[in-house]
């Protein structure tokens, strides 16, 4: 199997929730660069705080393109959470290591088929 097959068959939702994992985390590493001081104007075109409010509007725009069920499971695991998407690799959940048996890794409250772990709530992607 290919990481493109991967892909293909990978659910809208599921990859909403991976851009938005993404800005999530540069938008961390931006703010975190530019406490620091290691961001030096001049060598972006638009001022950091500028590419922060992007970031922001990015993320706001992508939020609200998430299904209600969905996004009401991201808010709930986003302040606890760096990453709100995990792989499965062998059956275990790489948010919380805990083994889940693929067969009942669904979550039937949501109303999607974007999957959660029933252990630590992540959403998740199988991959093995
Ligand atoms: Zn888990």
């Amino acid at each position: 199997m290919t990481a493109a097959a991967d892909r293909a068959r990978m659910d809208p939702q599921l990859m909403l929730l991976l851009e938005l994992q993404d800005l999530r985390a540069q938008r961390k590493e931006l703010a975190e660069s530019e406490q620091a001081g290691q961001v030096e104007s001049e060598h972006f075109h638009i001022d950091p705080t500028a590419a922060g409010q992007e970031l922001d509007l990015k993320i706001a725009e992508l939020e609200g393109e998430l299904d209600p069920g969905v996004r009401a499971r991201y808010e709930r695991i986003l302040p606890s959470r760096d990453r709100v998407v995990v792989p499965v690799i062998n059956g275990v959940c790489y948010g919380c290591f805990v083994s889940i048996p693929t067969a009942t890794a669904g979550d039937q409250e949501s109303h999607t088929d974007v999957q959660g772990c029933e252990h630590c709530g992540s959403f998740i992607y199988i991959l093995g």
